[in-house]
């Protein structure tokens, strides 16, 4: 059960290679949005291991708005993602798009279910019967008790290896792509023992907000976030807008090290 009540102590989910991330265990997960090659995907990974993240992200079925937006590698991304693993040791988070695709990701240490298949109940309940952490994100126009529910869905198949990641919503705002919730953090932490991360790349959609609302969203009590960094930002598939160089995704570790041990606890 996510609720509480029945629950109150941290949930605290154990990753490959000893890393945990609730509970007090702070994890930054960082790669591009997409994987687009060999070469791309392992400068991404050593450079953001270097700067302090603990897992690697790459999209390998991106799900975009256009048909005709580059889709993602599929299959080959995710070989190049287990290749970036081998060489650095990151463990990888990657989005699984629809239960046919299950098979690929077999080796894959945390499956994330994106946004737009937050209610795609199906999905989720086979998700449900992985023994494997799932990265939930919060869906476009889905309120905190519907993401919990969504939560609830994977957890009553068994899986409770469930985090939670807030990535803006649909706001009149049309300034930032989405509107970061900050409040859902602390409010979550009321309803829920799970771990919850924040995505400020696809909540602000612009690179020089990043900072800022990685800053807030730890100083606010995020167990983790989740950060898109390319080696050419201006030349990315994907997002490259809100995706960070390595050497800016480093400045925004260097502040958000500097505010943890200040973070809102509750
Ligand atoms: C992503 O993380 O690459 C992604 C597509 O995010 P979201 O589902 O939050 O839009
Ligand atoms: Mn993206």
């Amino acid at each position: 059960n996510v609720n509480r009540k029945f629950h109150p102590e941290d949930t605290v989910v154990e990753i490959a290679g000893g890393i945990k991330i609730g509970g007090g265990n702070f994890q930054v997960i960082a790669g591009p949005c997409s994987v687009e090659s060999e070469d791309q995907i392992c400068l991404v990974a050593r450079e953001v291991k270097t700067a302090g993240a603990r897992l690697l992200r790459g999209g390998a079925f991106k799900p975009r708005t256009s048909p005709y937006a580059f889709q993602g590698m599929r299959a080959e991304g995710i070989d190049l993602l287990m290749e970036a693993k081998e060489k650095t040791g990151l463990p990888i988070v990657t989005e699984v798009m629809d239960i046919s695709q299950l098979p690929l990701f077999e080796n894959v240490d945390v499956i994330q279910v994106g946004a737009r298949n937050m209610q795609n109940f199906e999905l989720l309940k086979e998700v449900g019967h992985l023994n494997k952490p799932i990265l939930l994100k919060r869906g476009l126009a889905n309120t905190l008790q519907e993401l919990l529910m969504s939560a609830e869905y994977i957890m009553a198949g068994g899986n409770e290896k469930v985090i939670l990641c807030e990535r803006g919503i649909r706001t009149f705002e049309t300034a930032t792509r989405n509107t970061l919730d900050l409040a859902a953090i602390p409010l979550l932490k009321t309803m829920t023992h799970l771990p919850i991360v924040v995505d400020p790349s696809h909540a602000t959609g612009i690179a020089s907000l990043v900072k800022p609302m990685a800053m807030a969203a730890t100083a606010a009590g995020a167990d983790g976030l989740m950060i898109e960094v390319h080696n050419n930002p201006s030349a990315a598939l994907c997002d490259g807008a809100q995706s960070l160089t390595p050497e800016a995704f480093a400045d925004v570790m260097e502040a958000v090290n500097l505010i943890r041990p200040l973070a809102y606890k509750g």
